[in-house]
């Protein structure tokens, strides 16, 4: 189970630009870390998944691949709500920095 704060909706950690309860999921893609919002919203474009490790995957939601029912939930990425976004690219770097050692994104495989 992956507690480490900030890599889980239920352990957020703090938008150091605007203070808002934040999260890193893992994109599919590229083993990223995308920033989230805390609260499902429907309006999202990103969709979520955990998988049996308690990874939290996330991904684009797309016109052909909208998000599958009991299985994602759909979030916002703060990227797009941030007040302080100007700040926030330079602060979430930091934060991505601090974060993606506790992981090893590289070694991390999809599971389930
Ligand atoms: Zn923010």
């Amino acid at each position: 189970m992956n507690t480490v704060t900030g890599l889980s909706p239920h352990h957020p950690t703090f938008c150091q630009g605007c203070s808002a309860p934040i999260w890193f999921g893992i994109t599919t893609v590229n083993h990223k870390l995308m920033p989230l919002d805390v609260r499902p919203d429907d309006k999202g474009n990103v969709a979520v998944s955990r998988d049996t490790s308690g990874t939290w995957w996330a991904r684009v939601v797309k016109k052909n691949l909208p998000a599958r029912a009991g299985i994602e939930k759909v979030y916002t990425t703060h990227f797009a709500t941030c007040p302080k976004r100007s700040l926030f690219a330079r602060t979430v770097k930091a934060q991505m920095a601090r974060l993606a050692p506790m992981i090893d994104l590289q070694t991390r495989r999809r599971v389930g």
